[in-house]
């Protein structure tokens, strides 16, 4: 039976991993409140949401501050990708320590409990590998990337300073790289870039000699982690990391992007980008015994199904 009075507040809900967390909220029964500013995420990404009655959608930017009734709220208002994040790094910064800011002022006003999207950019690029909660890592404070790495730091603080402070029920969950349909095809990120550039017959663009790491968590995995940190008890926190241990060199995501699409792209090399990690693997042992979880999709079934969704989307290329 639908529980009425669980009221769930989604920041991004508009965009690749926040819709389908309110999907998956709406099928648990939940009211779900969608707040965007479309910045990069569409509507089309919850077009199909948009007739369910405990579906409620409104344009709004989290560097305002918000006034609404909700019993629950995940904070993933903000670009993620690099592309995207560093096209106006001022706005990314504000949104989100702004962001976080209201949001948390919103969660005290109204006893909320909430969850912040931080992200495995926390580790900057990181010297211990894999990357357990407990390592502080390395990140330029000046760089490129420092809106958003340095950015999502300070949401971090800000929400272990409320939890101290003001005794917030709050919930820290740093994301590994994620993948899935509904990455928009301009997203810039290397999955939706490789498969879009495969099915296109473009040359795929390999930053540096390809040898950095990444571990690709497919989104289905990613959000039921999610949906089990909200449901952990008031004394757990986190920060915890969500991310699945496969770990791939980009050379090798390159050649499974290329095998599984049959393309006959060529890989161009391209210069890396500044600040680039050399290496991601996320250490998932806080998971595995705080909420029972391990990512159930590998990478190759993940891509097929991902693959399946872009060749629909370019028209059958
Ligand atoms: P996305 O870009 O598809 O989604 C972000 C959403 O936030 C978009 O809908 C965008 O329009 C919205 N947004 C941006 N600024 C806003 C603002 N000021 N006010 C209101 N809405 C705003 O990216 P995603 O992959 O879905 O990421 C969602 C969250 O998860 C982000 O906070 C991101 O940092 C975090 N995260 C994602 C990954 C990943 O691999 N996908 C990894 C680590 C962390
Ligand atoms: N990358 C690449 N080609 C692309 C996009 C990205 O080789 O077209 C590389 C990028 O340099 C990085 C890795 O893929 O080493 C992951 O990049 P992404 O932007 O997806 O995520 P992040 O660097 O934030 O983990």
């Amino acid at each position: 039976m639908r529980n009425s009075h669980q009221r769930t507040l989604v920041t991004g809900g508009a965009g690749f991993l926040g819709s389908h967390l309110c999907e998956r909220l709406l099928a648990a029964g939940e009211d779900v409140l969608c707040v965007d500013n479309y910045f990069t995420g569409t509507k089309a990404n919850i077009a199909h949401l948009l007739a369910d009655p405990h579906f409620e959608l409104m344009r709004h930017d989290v560097t305002f501050p918000l006034y609404v009734e909700v019993d629950r709220i995940y904070n993933l208002a903000c670009p993620a990708s690099p592309v995207h994040y560093q096209h106006d790094p001022v706005q990314t910064t504000k949104t989100s320590v702004h962001g976080a800011i209201n949001m948390l002022g919103l969660a005290k006003r109204v006893k909320a409990r909430i969850l912040q999207a931080s992200t495995s950019e926390v580790y900057g690029d990181p010297e211990v590998h894999p990357q357990p909660e407990s390592y502080w890592g390395r990140v330029n404070p000046v760089g490129l990337r420092s809106c958003y790495d340095e950015g999502k730091r300070c949401a971090e603080t800000l929400f272990f300073d409320y939890w101290r402070q003001h005794r917030l029920q709050i919930k820290v969950v740093r994301i590994f790289n994620t993948y899935g349909p509904r990455m928009h095809p301009n997203d810039g990120r290397v999955v939706s870039n490789f498969i879009v550039q495969a099915l296109r017959g473009e040359d795929l663009t390999l930053f540096g000699d390809g040898s950095q790491t990444r571990s690709f968590c497919y989104v289905d995995d990613l959000i039921e982690a999610m949906l089990r940190v909200m449901q952990t008890p008031a004394d757990f926190t986190g920060p915890i990391n969500i991310g699945n241990p496969g770990e791939f060199t980009m050379l090798e995501l390159a050649e499974m992007v290329l095998r599984l699409t049959g393309s006959r792209s060529r890989i161009a090399f391209k210069p890396l980008p500044s600040d680039d990690p050399r290496q991601r693997r996320p250490d998932i042992s806080l998971a595995q015994s705080a909420i029972a979880w391990e990512p159930q999709i590998p990478l190759e079934d993940g891509l097929a199904r991902t693959i399946d969704y872009f060749r629909k989307l370019l028209g059958g290329a």
